[in-house]
């Protein structure tokens, strides 16, 4: 299902032309307009889902083994020394545009990009709380 007022529905569907650098009948990887790193890409699914949560299992299976295509691929084209693969859920997490996407950023040892999670500092109780919450 496509959604009318999706920007990334459109461009998935060729209805908005991109950068396209793979497609296949689920989906299309695009350069991103502003990018991390050079050849920092994105997987969209060319149907419409919000995010993580909303995503069929279906599509899903198939996100990661073309994640893995992709890096395989483009390390091999690039010549980047390293991959970082990225997703961001709801607003707090970052994401800025609401069709399910997947960042694709290749890494150099001169890039001089920063995309490090500083520890938010637990202790092994607290640890051991998140855990009961989760398994719970
Ligand atoms: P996120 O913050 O995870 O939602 O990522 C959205 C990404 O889409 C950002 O990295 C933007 O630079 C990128 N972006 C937004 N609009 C476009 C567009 N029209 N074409 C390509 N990339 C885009
Ligand atoms: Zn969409």
């Amino acid at each position: 299902m496509k959604d009318e007022n999706c920007i990334f529905c459109k461009i998935a569907n060729g209805e908005i032309p991109s950068r396209t650098v793979y497609e296949d009948d689920d989906f299309r990887v695009i350069l991103d307009l502003n990018p991390a790193t050079k050849g920092h890409a994105l997987i969209l699914p060319k149907d419409h889902y919000q995010n993580l949560y909303q995503i069929d299992d279906g599509t899903a299976a198939k996100v990661l083994p073309l994640a893995k295509k992709m890096a395989v691929m483009m390390t091999k084209k690039l010549g980047c020394d390293g991959f970082n693969v990225l997703q961001n859920n709801n607003e707090i997490a970052g994401q800025t545009v609401f069709h399910f996407h997947v960042h694709l950023i290749p890494r150099y040892s001169s890039d001089n990009q920063s995309l490090v999670m500083p520890p938010c500092g637990m202790t092994a109780e607290q640890l051991d709380a998140v855990r009961d919450v989760i398994v719970g």
